[in-house]
């Protein structure tokens, strides 16, 4: 695709947002060079949970079901007091969420990322370089030369686009004079980390134990582990929360004695904060380089992940000459207000839980205890809210929401209707030119036709035009849809009206 770059691409980081960045670039034909500077996963506890749309999105990259494998679906989410009141309980269940997948799944995540490394290595368009440092960058024209070293020796390759998904301390946006605001979160808690020898003995639930002496969280992983998250008092520090006698005293009251092993133990201060700016000329920044936030509500991964599939389709369409670089002012304004409604939803949980003064978390207790009288237990999946402003057809009210995947014996749509965007619908007189200018295609529905009639007909839309990300482009006569959707991705305005 590049006639005078090394790479269409440079991805800086191979966390788990820069290797499914990678795999989403390489899936539409898309050079990438793609920089690691340590050579293992790194191994410290972190992510825990993934939602029903991470796992289509690693269905998309091939990996959903080795994913899947060493996963565990969560059922249910409870806050309780400390005297074992539920203040709020989130009944997430089996069932396969609006993404075909369940709601709410718990992994290890240095487990999912191996699964990731091991896809990479197999895709021929990746030049991956572990033990590889990103220094810096420079953009000239549409060309930006990235600079950086392998054990002590220097090196720089050009490529059309840099992504930089190299985590909380970002290189790429420091560089790139972007910074991230703070919203006002910060709380230091203590992981501990486990392998389970008999879960019989552990909570079935993912738990948060909001009890003002010792906010705790316990919550059930994937790969037969099992994580503790305990608040710290301003007087502990690092050395002493990680010493064995602390951590015992700690996982006392949890009876686990035998039934886990100590794998690791980490201090982490959960933060919320989110870039100002991400993008400067034609360099992007993702995940945790963007945003950070309390994983109260195991988002804070889901969200990079979102990031990186709303961005690498964009990518592609410019790459391929189907779209202006405008439509990447699209990347901030449609996932910010998303990323923000995910802080909002963690910093919420994480209030509850962090309470220490005893007298407010009195007051906190009857306040939900009541309100959970009066409303009842939330269940299914967790809100997912609509993009912000950006390629998507105004007029329409389904516009920037997900469209579902159907699953039927077994099957998963995705896998019939193929990449790229879709318009499905009743009767679509569209030439195939038309639709191949703008990247679009007509899946055959096969099986799959009734459930989406019958989700036409629920919506009140003859068509929708779905992008390859998934999300909605909106509904309505299809050869309208057509116009806006081919417009969007070549005007050079910031949004589409
Ligand atoms: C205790 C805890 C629990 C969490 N629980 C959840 C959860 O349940 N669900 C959820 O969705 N999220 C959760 N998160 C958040 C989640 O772990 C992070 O959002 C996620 O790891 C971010 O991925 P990333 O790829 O953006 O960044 P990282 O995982 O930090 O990866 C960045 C990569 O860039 C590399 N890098 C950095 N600088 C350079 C450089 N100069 N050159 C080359 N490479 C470089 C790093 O070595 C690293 O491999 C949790 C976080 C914590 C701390």
């Amino acid at each position: 695709m590049t006639a005078t770059c090394d790479f269409d691409v440079v991805v800086v980081g191979a966390g788990p947002v820069g290797l499914v960045a990678a795999l989403l670039l390489a899936k539409q034909g898309i050079s990438v060079l793609l920089l690691e500077k340590e050579r293992s996963i790194f191994p410290l506890p972190r992510a825990a949970h993934i939602d029903h749309e991470i796992m289509r999105i690693f269905q998309s990259i091939g990996v959903a079901d080795d994913v899947a494998s060493s996963s565990e679906v969560s059922t249910r989410y409870e806050f309780l007091n400390v005297s074992g009141d539920v203040l709020m309980r989130f009944d997430t269940g089996r069932a396969a969420a609006l993404s075909g997948w369940p709601p709410s799944n718990m992994i290890h995540q240095p487990s999912i990322e191996h699964v990731l490394r091991a896809r990479v290595a197999e895709c021929d368009s990746i030049d991956t370089r572990y033990g590889t440092a990103y220094r810096h960058h420079e953009t000239c024209g549409e060309v930006v030369t990235v600079h950086f070293d392998t054990q002590g020796k220097a090196s720089q390759a050009c490529c059309r686009f840099l992504l930089g998904c190299d985590g909380a301390n970002s290189a790429v946006r420091a560089n790139s004079g972007l910074s991230l605001v703070d919203l006002g979160f910060s709380e230091r808690w203590l992981v501990i980390d486990t392998k389970v020898i008999d879960s019989s003995r552990l909570p079935r639930h993912n738990l948060q134990i909001c009890d003002p002496e010792r906010p705790t969280t316990s919550v059930r992983m994937g790969a037969g582990r099992h994580r503790w998250e305990f608040m710290l008092k301003a007087e502990e520090d690092e050395d002493r929360v990680s010493a064995p006698a602390f951590v015992a005293n700690l996982l006392a009251r949890w009876d686990v004695d035998g039934a886990v092993e100590l794998e690791r133990t980490a201090t982490y201060t959960f933060e919320a904060r989110v870039a100002n700016d991400w993008m400067q000329d034609r360099v992007l920044i993702a995940g945790d380089a963007a945003h950070l936030m309390p994983p109260f509500a195991g988002q804070g991964l889901c969200s990079g992940i979102r990031d990186v599939e709303n961005l690498t389709w964009k990518l592609g369409a410019i790459l391929a000459g189907r779209a202006n670089t405008s439509l990447l002012f699209s990347y901030q304004t449609e996932r910010e207000p998303h990323v923000r409604a995910m802080i909002d939803l963690a910093v919420m949980m994480g209030k509850v839980v962090c309470v220490t003064d005893p007298d407010l978390a009195l007051a906190r207790d009857k306040n939900l205890i009541e309100t959970r009288r009066a409303s009842g237990d939330a269940s299914g999946a967790i809100p997912n809210p609509k993009l912000g402003t950006g390629l998507l057809q105004a007029t329409s009210n389904i516009a920037g929401e997900l469209f579902p995947q159907f699953t039927h014996k077994g099957s998963r749509s995705d896998d019939l209707f193929g990449h790229g965007a879709w318009l499905i619908g009743e009767s679509i007189g569209i030439d195939g030119n038309t639709l191949g200018a703008a990247g679009v295609s007509i899946p055959s529905l096969s099986y799959f036709s009734p459930l989406v009639s019958q989700w036409l007909d629920d919506k009140g839309y003859n068509a929708v035009l779905v992008r390859p990300d998934r999300v909605i482009f909106g509904g309505g006569n299809a050869a309208e849809l057509i116009t806006a959707y081919a417009d969007g991705l070549y005007q050079e305005a910031r949004v589409v009206a």
